[in-house]
């Protein structure tokens, strides 16, 4: 017998290693005399939130703080001076020494430099300090960070400037406290380095187009509207032991080779099981460093597949989600290695077996003084006939805006993780839809059919199309389509098509530029029909059937995962945009282009350039992946290969010599070919990674790697795995899926 490689023996040390974990003990705060603290009792407490800066400020600072905050007018430097202040004497309170303008750059992850409030004063003495314009602005050496062109070398200033909307946390290191002020991140000239720019310029556009759309209709005491967004986070959790033996997962996120288990998710047993004692242990620290810091988290669960997980938070406003979103993912990563995890957000982190989405559900808000309007969701089919109306032109503008800009919606949500989910059956296809659910689809329907009520009285059209009801169908649960990329789910819509591993500022963006556009192509039918103040019912329907007719295509009830949808979409003339480079493309055409700079979220130039960061961003993804796997396969693979083939043959031989028929032949023969098929295909891999390579124009070289380099990729993975699947146990390196995902 022979005995095993070091490469195996390592393996079974990790399965031994992970076998004997134990929950890590995560003691919950606790009051003096031990009882456990509720959640509202320290929720927020290392957040600088509007209560907080209510408290602390001068009244009159604190009230044109906020009217800066609402309406995004210029901050004083008095007003500045005196926050800067009041954090300071509070974080210092609280054992902070540092600050940081903590930004969000086109990497998909946060930045930070940290500065201690320390100042020198004459005679060498030493100050704890903070001014205004020190929170207001700091200019990172930051030219290391993707720009997409904008920003050359010899210009490399950017600024990170205060973004007052999302209040300022403390993030706790071991032995060190830093104050984080959020904060966008902008050249020298005022272009958008970062993914938040773009994301409150759009936040301000589509307030503008619906507040508009709202005193068309009416409704004067409309000052502002919020787009609001819940995000929930999908996420794999593997042993760190398994973790740091796999180069694939160490260095690209996912797994570039590994066999099938026995057992996926088929029996469907994990979703909304039990969770396991180290996971909970885990969760619940997680949650409990996520409260502190103010973020909302609501619901855990188990997910789909083995070992995947899932936590979302209480909505909030946009531009305040998507930061928590970023603490999230970096506090899912911290605390996963306190317990031993290794918390992977990949898309696609395992082959065959469902991969992350972040759902964005996204809806909007009413902001106003009059109190029974304030807080009004427009997404929220209502009690009356004119706030059903209201909901039905906003529902058109949002059919407008998808419809037409479903390639940018598309482009959103492009990297080369996604690519391995959207269209893979188990994720929203690639093929952007909208799903509106039996009732509402009847309503649009009808309303395209002209089945309303004659004489133009809002109650009655209301009363024939059935919209009365509308609220409590729409509370439904099961009239949901998890196929769809952008469904509508009773009083918001969920952009299920979004990326695990993706920072939510841009897709949020394309959906709030796209919906501002179609409001005011809204606005425009209206205009066009004579309409001011809403009382012409007549003629508001006949806007609304104009839309229905017009956008029928983007609207779609059936199953995402069909291949009869794929044929069905192509004949609608829907976008079928399966890889990123196609799909990036988008943000490069006419229409795009216009979207965008009409609206003045992006110049055409900040435009270009996040196609251009994120291109860049998948062909290096697409490189990583490749020299990878190239070093996995010549260095753990294929020795593991040669290594049995050695014994295999070792023993035929020995077998022969006594004189009895070899029975390891067949095997050995199997193992033979299959060995000489990987390196014929590594050889390819070579060639065809070295000729995108040599392409110097940056799109063909994307889409080389999309398609020649991709196809043999999964060639040379489909021979390792077969190999995994005869090679004894006892020589292969690699932790095995069975392993990673149901160790636990
Ligand atoms: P579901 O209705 O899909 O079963 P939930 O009501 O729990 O699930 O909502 C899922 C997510 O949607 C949560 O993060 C929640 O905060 C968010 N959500 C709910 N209402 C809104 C809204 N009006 N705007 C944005 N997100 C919302
Ligand atoms: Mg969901």
């Amino acid at each position: 017998m022979s005995s095993s490689t070091v490469g195996a023996q390592h393996r079974f040390i990790a399965i031994k290693e992970v076998q004997n974990r134990v929950p890590r003990k995560f003691d919950p705060p606790r009051d003096e005399s031990g009882k456990r603290l509720k959640i509202s009792e320290f929720y927020g407490q290392n957040t600088f939130d509007t209560q907080r800066l209510k408290e602390k400020l001068p009244k009159d600072v604190f009230k044109k703080l906020i009217s800066t905050i609402q309406t995004g007018s210029k901050l004083e430097l008095e007003v500045a001076n005196a926050v800067a202040q009041a954090v300071k004497e509070w974080a210092l309170l609280k054992g902070v020494t540092h600050y940081t303008h903590w930004f969000q750059p086109q990497t998909g992850l946060t930045a930070e430099k940290h500065d201690a409030f320390v100042t020198m004063e004459d005679g060498g003495r030493v100050l704890e300090k903070f001014s205004g314009s020190q929170l207001v602005q700091s200019e990172p050496d930051a030219s290391s960070f993707p720009s997409g062109g904008m920003r050359t070398t010899f210009e490399a200033r950017g600024y990170a400037a205060w973004d007052p909307s999302s209040p300022m946390f403390i993030m706790d290191g071991p032995g060190s406290k830093t104050l984080c002020i959020p904060s966008i991140f902008i050249s020298y000239h005022g272009d958008a380095l970062d993914e938040k720019t773009g994301l409150l310029r759009s936040m301000d556009v589509i307030s503008k187009k619906v507040t508009e759309l709202l005193h068309l209709l009416g409704e004067k005491d409309v000052l502002r509207v919020v787009p609001t967004l819940g995000i929930e986070q999908e996420y794999f959790l593997i042993d760190r032991a398994f973790y740091t033996m796999r180069p694939d997962l160490l260095m690209s996120g996912r797994t570039l080779v590994g066999g099938q288990p026995p057992k996926g998710q088929q029996l469907e047993d994990h979703y909304f099981g039990s969770i396991p004692a180290r996971v909970l242990a885990f969760m619940s620290e997680s949650e409990h460093e996520l409260y502190k810091l103010g973020v909302p988290i609501k619901t855990r669960h188990n997910e789909v597949a083995p070992s995947q997980f899932e936590s979302a938070p209480i909505f909030e406003e946009a531009n305040i989600a998507t930061d928590h979103n970023q603490i999230v993912m970096e506090v899912l990563k911290k605390v996963g290695i306190r317990h031993g995890f290794q918390t992977l957000l990949h898309e696609k982190p395992f082959a065959g077996v469902n991969g992350s989405g972040k759902h964005n559900n996204w809806s909007m808000q009413i902001e106003s003084n009059n109190l029974d309007l304030h807080g009004e969701n427009l997404l929220e089919p209502g009690k009356t006939p004119h706030e059903n109306l209201r909901f039905l032109l906003v529902l058109a503008g949002i059919l407008k805006g998808v419809h037409k800009h479903a390639g940018v919606l598309r482009a959103s949500i492009a990297s080369s993780g996604n690519d391995h989910r959207l269209g893979a059956n188990e994720a929203p296809p690639a093929i952007i839809s909208m799903f509106l659910g039996e009732m509402l689809t009847k309503i649009m329907n009808d309303i395209e059919a002209g089945n309303i009520a004659e004489g133009g009285s809002a109650e009655k059209a209301v009363l024939s199309l059935g919209l009365d009801k509308l609220p409590e169908v729409l509370k439904d649960n099961t009239d949901r389509n998890r196929t769809s990329p952008f469904a509508f789910t009773g009083n918001k819509f969920e952009f299920r098509a979004v990326g695990s591993s993706a920072n939510t500022a841009f897709p949020v963006t394309a959906v709030n530029a796209a919906v501002a556009d179609g409001i005011s192509m809204v606005i425009d039918l209206l205009k066009s029909k004579g309409i001011k103040g809403g009382t012409d019912n007549a003629k508001i329907f006949e806007v609304l059937k104009e839309v229905a007719k017009e956008t029928k295509a983007i609207r779609f009830e059936g199953n995402g995962y069909s291949e009869e949808w794929v044929t069905e979409a192509k004949s609608r003339g829907l976008l079928n945009l399966r890889k990123s480079p196609e799909a990036l493309k988008e943000l490069t055409q006419k229409g795009a282009i216009e979207l965008f700079t009409k609206l003045n979220i992006f110049s055409e130039a900040e435009l270009h350039s996040r196609f251009h960061v994120r291109l860049e961003r998948y062909i290096k993804n697409m490189q990583i992946e490749v020299d990878c796997l190239k070093q996995m396969f010549d260095t753990q693979i294929l020795p593991a290969a040669y290594i049995y083939h050695g014994v295999l043959a070792k023993a035929a031989a020995d077998a022969k010599a006594v004189g009895v028929k070899p029975p390891q032949i067949s095997t050995l023969n199997r193992l033979s070919d299959l060995i000489e098929g990987a390196k014929a295909k590594r050889s390819n891999l070579d060639d065809f990674s070295s000729k995108a390579e040599a392409t110097h124009d940056e799109f063909k070289k994307s889409e080389m790697y999309a398609t020649n380099v991709a196809e043999v990729m999964l060639g040379l993975r489909e021979l390792c795995d077969e190999m995994e699947s005869i090679i004894s146990d006892d020589f292969w390196p690699l932790p095995k899926y069975r392993e990673m995902l149901f160790i636990s």
